[in-house]
C-alpha cells in the first residue's frame, strides 16, 4: 500500500484494533437523527461505525480503538463514552479514601482562558479531592527514563530507533496490532498517567487516583490487564466541567493555590512533538554525546501515524526517535477537550 488509507483498509478485515479490554465508547442508537453532517462514520478513521437498516450507528467492537473521535462528531449524543462519575462522586462524598487527582498537561485554558493550575487545584479540593498532582511531573520522570533507554537501545544512530510509549495508548495499539514487526522498538516505559497512579499508591497504598484529561482512550488504557490498579477512575475535561457546573464551582473564582512541581518538559507532552522535544533537551543535558545525532520524527492523527510507521518499516524515513499521537495536535485535540485544539496552550 502506498498511502495511509490503503494501509488502514488492508487491516480492516483483520479486526485488530480492539484494545483488549471493556469498550468505553458506546452507541445510543435511539438518539440518532440520521443527520449525516458530519457523519460519525467519516469521523472514525478505523471504519468501526456501521449503520443499521434505520441508519442508526452501531460500533464494531473489534475495530473500535476507543479513541472517541466519533463522540464529538455527534451533537445528539448517539455516541458517548462510558462515564464513571457516579461512583466517583459517591466516593468523594462518603470520604472513604484519600482521592488524588492526576491532571493532564493539556488542562491549560480548558476551564477558562486564565484559570491557573492553582485555581483548578482549589476547585478539585472543594469537590472533595484530597490532593491534586500534575501528570506532567511523572512525564518528567518518564522523559529521563526514555532518554536513557534511547542511549541503551539505539546503538547505530543511522539504523536503530526507539518508539516512544509516552503517552498515547492508541499509538501503542496501532503498532502492536498493525505493525507487530516494529513492536520490539517500543520503549518499555509506562505512560505518565500510569506512573502517577503507581507512585501515589506506592506512597499511599489505600489511596484512589483519578486521571483527568482530554482523552477517552485513557479509560481503556487504565483497564488493560498489565496496567490495571494504577488508576481507579478516568474523567475527561468535559465530564469534570459538568461536575463543576452541577456543584456550582467556577474555577475562575477559586483561589490560586498552586503546588505544581512539573517542568516545561512534562507540560509540553500535551502537544504532538512534546515528547521528542523533552527527550532531546534531556539528552543535551544528561548525555550530550548522544544529543547530536538524535533525529526525532512525529505524526498525529491515526492516518498520519499509520503512514509514518509504514515509512519507517520500508526504510523511507531516516529517524531514530519516533513519536505518534492519535489526535490532531496531540492531546490538546483529544475528544474530551473543552476548547478547540489551536487554543490549547500547554
Ligand atoms: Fe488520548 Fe492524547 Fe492519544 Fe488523543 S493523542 S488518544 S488525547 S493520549
Amino acid at each position: 500500500p502506498n498511502n495511509s488509507e490503503e494501509v488502514i483498509n488492508e487491516y480492516d478485515e483483520e479486526a485488530l484494533m480492539g484494545m483488549g479490554s471493556e469498550p468505553v465508547v458506546i452507541a445510543n442508537p435511539e438518539a440518532c437523527k440520521d443527520c449525516k453532517n458530519p457523519t460519525c462514520e467519516t469521523a472514525c478513521p478505523l471504519g468501526a461505525i456501521a449503520r443499521d437498516e434505520l441508519g442508526r450507528p452501531s460500533i464494531d467492537k473489534n475495530k473500535c480503538a476507543n479513541d472517541g473521535y466519533c463522540i464529538n462528531a455527534c451533537e445528539f449524543g448517539a455516541l458517548a463514552e462510558k462515564s464513571q462519575f457516579v461512583p466517583l462522586i459517591k466516593m468523594l462524598r462518603q470520604n472513604t479514601h484519600k482521592v488524588y487527582a492526576s491532571v493532564a498537561p493539556a488542562f491549560a485554558g480548558q476551564f477558562g482562558a486564565n484559570v491557573t493550575a492553582g485555581q483548578l487545584r482549589s476547585s478539585l479540593l472543594k469537590l472533595g479531592f484530597y490532593e491534586v498532582v500534575e501528570t506532567a511531573l511523572y512525564a518528567d520522570l518518564i522523559t529521563i527514563k526514555e532518554a536513557f533507554e534511547y542511549d541503551e537501545h539505539v546503538k547505530d544512530d543511522e539504523h536503530d530507533f526507539l518508539i516512544t510509549s509516552c503517552c498515547c495508548p492508541i499509538w501503542i495499539k496501532l503498532i502492536e496490532n498493525k505493525f507487530p514487526d516494529l513492536a520490539g522498538h517500543i520503549s518499555p516505559s509506562v505512560s505518565p498517567m500510569i506512573a502517577s497512579g503507581r507512585v501515589i499508591k506506592e506512597l499511599e497504598p489505600d489511596a484512589k487516583v483519578v486521571f483527568i484529561g482530554p482523552c477517552v482512550a485513557k479509560k481503556s488504557e487504565a483497564q488493560l490487564p498489565d496496567l490495571k490498579g494504577a488508576i481507579d477512575f478516568v474523567l475527561t475535561f468535559q465530564e469534570l466541567s459538568t461536575i463543576f457546573e452541577a456543584a456550582n464551582i467556577n474555577p475562575a473564582d477559586e483561589p490560586d493555590e498552586e503546588n505544581a512541581v512539573a517542568s516545561w518538559g512534562g507540560r509540553v507532552y500535551g502537544r504532538t512533538g512534546g515528547v521528542s522535544a523533552a527527550v532531546g533537551t534531556t539528552l543535551e543535558k544528561l548525555i550530550p554525546r548522544r544529543a547530536e545525532k538524535f533525529v526525532p520524527v512525529k505524526a498525529d492523527g491515526i492516518p498520519d501515524c499509520t503512514k509514518l510507521l509504514d515509512d519507517i518499516r520500508t526504510g523511507k524515513l531516516a529517524a531514530n526517535f519516533i513519536e505518534g499521537m492519535a489526535c490532531k495536535g496531540g492531546c490538546v485535540g483529544g475528544p474530551g477537550r473543552i476548547i478547540p485544539p489551536e487554543q490549547g496552550t500547554v
